[in-house]
């Protein structure tokens, strides 16, 4: 096996370890070998290695090493962006030289954007704010979503920053402050991602997935023409009547006629599909209206309801906000209609305990529970991208207030007749 070989396959199992390390624990994979080995990369490998360093050296390997990886993973610290940073800069220091003379106008004006703008949405995703909750911006952040009952509950003080928490916020334990509609804190970026730059870290998705994409494709192109210098016939879809043997060599020798062009396009098509994979999984969190934060919690919904634990009854769309734990109004077009809670024992709660109205109703999946921050894919990115965006405004609210005052009194009005029709009756 030649050398490049060995990398390409290294390079490989790396990319699909590291999808397995990030992604193992989705929904959709579990029960499946990729799922397995999530829980044997994260608990069993750890703690083999943990049962033979106690014997060995009484546990000082692992505790420095443990000491390592909670300061790579857990700390603040620009480590792993400088490593992303550097990752960047020379991988096209040794690739552009090769192709940018290849190129035409085109591909010069799309090649430059692709290879600023990752730059430039790193910046902005790294250096903004995520939507800290401080006292200057906690009556906004109130403001913003109502508490849907389920995962957020009204009067919730952080018992760090000592605030109360505001709906889809989180407490970042790396920064040691709340943020806004927290998804997670991101080593790359060495910043939460969260209300305030989740469109930037959106960008800087999409800016890197085309980048690899469109490196390796163009690098792809030179390797060809190396390729093709040596042997005319070559073509990267192998031409029939080639052995496999004769495709490799000649193919090996086109990335080996400049190694920086080579290796790079390799490294490039190989990390494409895990940044496209991030991507995709970004798109899906805006398209379902949650986030990474949110989406652990709807799972552990899941294993409540999975045990016949959880349970749902109706919240009344005219009930009284309390003004101490709850903003007067929020510019989010609806409310929550329900109430979610957990048992203990998987019997329902008293029909007295907490909030809502009416009895108690089991829940067995979570597609028949409402998320209140999905308002469609097309809401849910306007929420993503244009920041404040008043999906309803204060006025609006008093005149659905108003709206329902009338409702109510037609019922009110409605109900004596009622009754006296069945006192007529009787
Ligand atoms: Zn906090
Ligand atoms: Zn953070």
């Amino acid at each position: 096996m030649g050398v490049l070989t060995q990398i390409a396959l290294g390079v490989l199992a790396i990319s699909f370890m590291t999808f397995v390390a990030f992604f193992g624990r989705l929904p959709a994979l579990r029960h499946t070998p990729i799922a397995w080995m999530h829980r044997a990369i994260w608990v069993s490998i750890p703690s083999a290695i943990l049962a033979i360093d106690q014997r060995l050296t009484s546990g000082r390997l692992t505790t420095s090493l443990g000491r390592f990886g909670t300061y790579v993973m857990y700390g603040r610290h620009p480590t792993v962006l400088i490593f992303f940073l550097l990752l960047l800069s020379v991988g096209e220091y040794m690739y552009l030289p090769g192709v940018w003379p290849r190129l035409g106008v085109v591909h010069k004006f799309f090649g430059t954007l692709s290879v600023v703008l990752p730059y430039l949405f790193l910046y902005l995703a790294a250096h903004g704010d995520p939507g800290v909750v401080d006292a200057a911006s906690h009556a906004r952040y109130m403001s913003h979503y109502p508490y849907d009952f389920a995962l957020f509950h009204p009067g919730q003080a952080c018992r760090t920053c000592g605030l109360l928490k505001p709906p889809r916020s989180k407490h970042c334990s790396v920064c040691g402050r709340c943020v806004h509609k927290m998804d997670h804190h991101c080593v790359f970026i060495n910043n939460c991602v969260g209300y305030g730059n989740q469109h930037w870290f959106i960008m800087l998705l999409l800016s890197t997935a085309s980048l690899t994409l469109y490196g390796g494709v163009l690098g792809l192109g030179a390797v060809a023409d190396a390729a093709r210098a040596r042997d005319p016939a070559f073509a990267l879809w192998k031409p029939a009547g080639w052995s496999w043997r004769d495709y490799v060599v000649l193919l090996t020798a086109g990335v080996q006629d400049d190694v920086g062009v080579g290796s790079v396009t390799l490294l490039a098509l190989m990390t494409s599909p895990l940044v496209w994979g991030l991507l995709a999984y970004h798109v899906y969190l805006v398209y379902s209206g949650t986030t990474t934060n949110e989406s652990m919690k709807w799972q552990d919904w899941q294993l409540e309801m999975d045990d016949g634990c959880a349970f749902r009854r109706a919240l009344p769309s005219d009930r009284a906000r309390d003004p101490v734990r709850e903003a007067p109004w929020t510019r989010w077009p609806v409310d929550a209609v329900q109430v979610l809670v957990r048992t203990e024992d998987g019997t329902p709660p008293p029909a007295s305990a907490g909030v809502g109205v009416g009895e108690w109703e089991r829940v067995w999946r979570l597609s028949d529970v409402e998320n209140l921050y999905d308002l469609g894919f097309w809401d849910n990115l306007v929420d993503v991208f244009v920041p404040n965006h008043p999906f309803r405004q204060a006025a609006e609210v008093a005149n659905a207030d108003l709206e329902r005052g009338k409702r109510r009194a037609k019922k009110a009005s409605k109900a004596p007749r009622a009754s006296s029709l069945v006192a007529a009756a009787t």
